[in-house]
């Protein structure tokens, strides 16, 4: 009984702890996309938690008790901040966390939006560069061993993002430029407008925090008619109603499903930011063929 229990022992004590295995860095994200790029960025070094998840809205996310547990463990926590997460800060203080925060939207050319800065930075991938390269910087910080490893895996993740923004280029200028104009639900793509030349409008601002209101919507159906939009996109965090409505309205065509401010479910082909940027391409390009 006796060499049997010294025996499980031995044998459980090398399965939890191979002989230099090294404990991995706990690391929150808040919200997918960021997620993604810490896990690019971390490889294997990392316990990444991300809060909100694949199509959920960081607008207007409800934290949970456990959120505030993984917050008080993290020992890095990244954010995107531009007035994105408006809950983060109180949970942050609430879990009397001492982790160092890291708000990535802090470095980037903020665009103003009708109601406060616009967070949607990562819709331009030049800004996503910039994050990945302050995940890159923070990481070796905190975990200055890892340092050759977080440079080299940023290294080759910006050279795909580098690839990805001429992709874009490339696929959006093949279109003609008044038919570069779309209606979306909520306003997520100042900063892809603003780099890649498609005109959105919206009858929600740049938060989903505040509805649409009928003024809003009568605002985008008169615009929709008057300046020949070409389609109205849903969004993957929204509430598919109202864009649905504004099409039916006027007459302009649904042109699919844009992953605006998370990442989708493996299924829907979005699980990752460089197949959500693709994915937004190959729909807008689709719609807006003439
Ligand atoms: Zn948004």
């Amino acid at each position: 009984m006796l060499t049997r229990r010294i025996f499980i022992a031995l044998a459980s004590a090398t399965l939890a702890a191979p002989s230099f295995a090294q404990e991995k860095l706990p690391v929150v994200a808040s919200f997918s996309i960021i997620g993604d790029f810490v896990k690019e960025v971390g490889g294997d070094r990392l316990a990444v938690t991300t809060l909100v998840g694949p199509d959920g809205d960081a607008h207007v996310y409800q934290p949970t008790p456990a959120d505030g547990r993984k917050i008080a463990q993290a020992k890095v926590i990244f954010v995107n901040g531009l007035g994105f997460e408006g809950w983060l800060e109180r949970l942050i203080a609430a879990a009397k966390s001492k982790g160092t925060i890291v708000t990535l939207g802090k470095g980037v050319a903020a665009r103003p939006g009708e109601e406060g800065t616009d967070p949607h930075a990562w819709q331009d991938v030049a800004n996503a560069k910039l994050y990945v390269g302050e995940i890159r910087d923070a990481l070796s910080a905190a975990d200055p061993a890892g340092a050759d490893a977080y440079k080299a895996n940023a290294a080759a993740y910006l050279a795909k993002l580098d690839a990805l923004d001429a992709e874009i280029v490339k696929a959006l200028e093949a279109i003609p430029k008044d038919r570069r104009r779309v209606v979306s639900t909520h306003d997520a793509f100042g900063y892809f407008s603003a780099r890649y030349g498609v005109a959105f409008i919206a009858p929600q601002g740049v938060s989903t925090e505040a509805e649409a209101s009928a003024r809003d919507i009568a605002r985008i159906i008169e615009a929709v008619k008057a300046q020949k939009v070409s389609a109205v996109f849903l969004e993957n965090i929204s509430d598919p109603r109202l864009a649905k409505r504004i099409a039916a309205e006027t007459g302009a065509r649904v042109g699919g499903t844009l992953f605006s401010d998370a990442l989708s479910e493996p299924k829907e082909g979005g699980a990752n930011y460089i197949d959500m940027m693709r994915h937004n391409v190959r729909e807008l390009a689709k719609a807006l063929a003439p």
